[in-house]
Formats: C-alpha cells, sequence, structure tokens
C-alpha cells in the first residue's frame, strides 16, 4: 500500500490526509464502501445471508447510509457460535494473519486479517499516533502485549507505518521496561494507563524520575479510564495522555483517537462508520444522545462486521472538532455495559469509583471494588490506596479521608459503600488490564 511509498519528510499531511476530507465527499466514500461490505458480507458469510434473507433483505436495499438501520446486528455470540472461521469472508489462503481474544469465558473469539487488512490496520494506527502528535523521529515503546492480543502488533506496525522508531518491549519486565524508557531516549509510550502507574511508581522507586526522561506523550487505552485519571498524569508528569480505542472485533488498537484538544474521540470514519443505538432496543439514537456505539467495518475483506454491538456507552458529538478534522468523535467511553454490576439494584461502572476516589486529595490512582453477599444482602467495600504521607498520619486524620472517601463515593453512587484505605502497593498491580471488581457474591452460594 501507499505507507512505504510515503516521502519521510511531511509524511504527516500525507498519513493524516484522510482525517480531514470534505464532508460530503467522507459521506459518498463511507457509502460506496458500506454498499460494497454489505455486498461482500451477503455472498461469502452464510450467517450474515441467512440472516438478510429471513428479512427479505438484499445487499442492493442499502441506498443511503441511514439504510444501515435496516440491516441485522452482529454479537460478540456470533464470534463464539462461528468459531472459529464461520464468519470469514476471505478463503483461509487468502488471510495472512489470525488474532483471538484469551477466551476468559468459553472459546476464544478469532479475528482475520488478508495483507490489505494489514495494511488498513497499519494505517489507521498511523493516523492515531498522528493525531497524538507523534512523527518520525518519535522513539515509540510499545508495551501492549504481543501475541494473540491484537494490541501489540497494531500498534507495532502503525508506529512503523508512521515512520517511527518502534521498540517492542511488550508487556510485563517492569524493570527492564524503565531500563529502556531512560536509555532509549523514549519520547512516546503504548500501554493500559494502570500499566503507565505501575510503570511511573517502579521507576521512582529505581531513582528514575519520569520528568528527567524525554517521554511526553502517553497512547493509553485496552481499558476503560477516566479524565480523573488523565488529570492525574498529566499533573504528575510532563506526559501528555492521549486516549485511544479500538476492540479486536472491528480491527484491534486504531479505530478512535483524542487528539491534541483532547476533547473526544475521532472515530477513523473512512474505515469504521459509527451509530448509536438505544441499548435495550437497539433502536437508532440521533447524534449527541448517549447509547450503545455500534461499529461497521467499510474496508474489512477478511471479516466484515456489521453493525457490531460493542456494548461501550457513548455518544456522537455533533460540534466539528477545533483541530479541523472532518472525521467525527465520540465521547471519551466511561462506560461499558459488560462492565457494569447492578448492587441492591443501582446500575454501578467502575469508573464512577474512580472518579469519586480522585476527587479526594491524597488518594492513589489504585482501588478494587470488592463485592460480597451477607445475609443475603450485596455489600460493597473499595479499598483505595492512599499516599505513603498520609498513611503515617494521625488517625484523625486517617478517619478524616475515610469520610471523605465514603461520602464522594456515596454521593456518585446513591449507595453506602464501605471505604478501607490501604498503604501503598497493597493493592496487585497489572501486567495489563487492570482488574478494579472482584465479585465474591455467588461464591459458595
Ligand atoms: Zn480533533
Amino acid at each position: 500500500m501507499a505507507k512505504k511509498s510515503m516521502s519521510a519528510d511531511g509524511n504527516f499531511n500525507a498519513i493524516s490526509a484522510p482525517d480531514y476530507l470534505p464532508l460530503a465527499q467522507l459521506r459518498d466514500l463511507q457509502l460506496q464502501r458500506l454498499q460494497a461490505t454489505v455486498q461482500r458480507a451477503y455472498e461469502h458469510v452464510a450467517v450474515f445471508r441467512e440472516r438478510m434473507d429471513e428479512r427479505g433483505m438484499k445487499p442492493e436495499a442499502i441506498a443511503s447510509l441511514d439504510d444501515i438501520a435496516k440491516l441485522p446486528f452482529t454479537e460478540k455470540s456470533d464470534l463464539r457460535d462461528n468459531y472459529p472461521y464461520g464468519l470469514f469472508a476471505s478463503p483461509i489462503h487468502d488471510v495472512v494473519r489470525l488474532h483471538a481474544s484469551s477466551g476468559t469465558t468459553g472459546k476464544p473469539i478469532v479475528v482475520a486479517y488478508t495483507q490489505e487488512d494489514i495494511d488498513t490496520w497499519s494505517s489507521v494506527m498511523a493516523r492515531c499516533l498522528a493525531a497524538c502528535g507523534l512523527h518520525r523521529g518519535d522513539i515509540i515503546q510499545n508495551s501492549y502485549g504481543y501475541g494473540l492480543f491484537t494490541g501489540g502488533l497494531g500498534a507495532h506496525y502503525g508506529a512503523e507505518a508512521l515512520g517511527a522508531t518502534v521498540i517492542p518491549a511488550s508487556g510485563g519486565n517492569t524493570d527492564r521496561q524503565i531500563m529502556l524508557l531512560r536509555d532509549f531516549h523514549v519520547t512516546a509510550i503504548c500501554c493500559t494507563p494502570s500499566y503507565f502507574l505501575h510503570l511511573i511508581e517502579r521507576a521512582e522507586e529505581m531513582g528514575v524520575h519520569v520528568n528527567d526522561l524525554p517521554l511526553r506523550a502517553g497512547v493509553f487505552g485496552a481499558e476503560p479510564w477516566t479524565e480523573a485519571m488523565r488529570a492525574h498524569i498529566q499533573q504528575g508528569t510532563r506526559v501528555k495522555a492521549f486516549d485511544i480505542y479500538g476492540l479486536s472485533e472491528i480491527i484491534g488498537p486504531g479505530v478512535g483517537i483524542e487528539c491534541e484538544c483532547q476533547a473526544g474521540l475521532h472515530i477513523l470514519e473512512d474505515h469504521f462508520l459509527p451509530e448509536i443505538v438505544d441499548p435495550a432496543t437497539g433502536a437508532s439514537l440521533p447524534e449527541g444522545e448517549a447509547g450503545e456505539l455500534v461499529l461497521t467495518t467499510l474496508t474489512k475483506n477478511a471479516m466484515p462486521m456489521i453493525r457490531y454491538r460493542t456494548h461501550d456507552i457513548t455518544s456522537i458529538q455533533r460540534e466539528p472538532c477545533a483541530c479541523g478534522r472532518t472525521i467525527r468523535r465520540i465521547e471519551r467511553i466511561g462506560a461499558r455495559t459488560d462492565d457494569m454490576f447492578i448492587i441492591r439494584g443501582v446500575n454501578v461502572f467502575p469508573s464512577q469509583v474512580e472518579t469519586a476516589l480522585l476527587s479526594v486529595e491524597g488518594t492513589l490512582p489504585h482501588y478494587q471494588i470488592i463485592l460480597t453477599r451477607q445475609k443475603g444482602l450485596d455489600q460493597i467495600e473499595v479499598q483505595v490506596e492512599v499516599t505513603g504521607a498520609t498513611f503515617s498520619d494521625t488517625i484523625g486524620a486517617m478517619e478524616k479521608l475515610q469520610a471523605q472517601l465514603s461520602h464522594a463515593v456515596e454521593n456518585t453512587l446513591g449507595l453506602r459503600v464501605d471505604v478501607q484505605l490501604v498503604e501503598p502497593h497493597t493493592i496487585q498491580r497489572s501486567q495489563g488490564k487492570a482488574k478494579r471488581v472482584i465479585d465474591h457474591r455467588n461464591e459458595g452460594a
């Protein structure tokens, strides 16, 4: 594809050009690509064809972008039910790469790429990194896991397509990561936000101060995080923290990215068409209203995804971004319907707890939510680390902080919550996605 022939100088413009397409041209391109994708899926994916036939629909029914609402949804269960190759629209000899989810529940989900799909993925990831202000000359440490997970290789190919220098550190081995950060003069890092917190904490212990390093950008994703967490990172370091969005079912990382305005995530919608639907009824919602994000791939060959239900709650922003990109933005994803838990009839998202905790001075962004059931009644306990200085403070001061935190969390959730202050380093650090909720409610029941 074109990236290899891009001139090294001024490649930012060449890489980012599709972000700025005139709107009419973008919508035309999307419609053309949507029609081709529906046609391809109808011809090659039996499940999709059956669902279309059940509705008496042919691919020709898609005459405008709004017609997408007539198409059937795809759910994660469809990927499991058609494991491993049932949703492929390309013969296996055209597939050059497979990735799979870890499969914590049941069978993993498998995703496939043709060479053209890999090139698309590299180009969208390069655009994402460019939107964060990265370019040729940057040294990018990629601490997403390499392997079946899409994070590592997705970011890797994107950084190379950008023309940057990529260090394939992968996840884990924190002390070595810190040595690489320092010795290789790393300017940007890709990892989960919780792992970055762990890195800077460990670096301090090793006598390496992040603010003495040339590190200036973090591209953080693969787990939900909050504005409060961003503020914590940006106030404590010189690292500008960008939110990146993606999911394996669609392509991997590279579906959406914050630009330097940090005001919502631009969806690379020349490749991924976003819709917002009512999570309960599936009805399309107008631009600006919050609901579940549904994505349709517009250029994927090996595994087109039509109206994929992400279970991520967000809205599409109506206003154009100050950066001038014409591709639309979604609100930062604070909640996934999958992460939500119900306690005493109240819907709770871990991100609500995070925001409440970080609103109080003296806490660290390391916390865990523990759910138990006592005499048939659900209990919620939040353990949060407090700074060393706070922890060695007087009992009176600790009690005051505990009361403040309980008040902040209870106000947000509308529930009585038991907040426990714990010493720094009490809560287990993750090498990848942080485990925020431990649910003991159905144990021994
Ligand atoms: Zn922007």
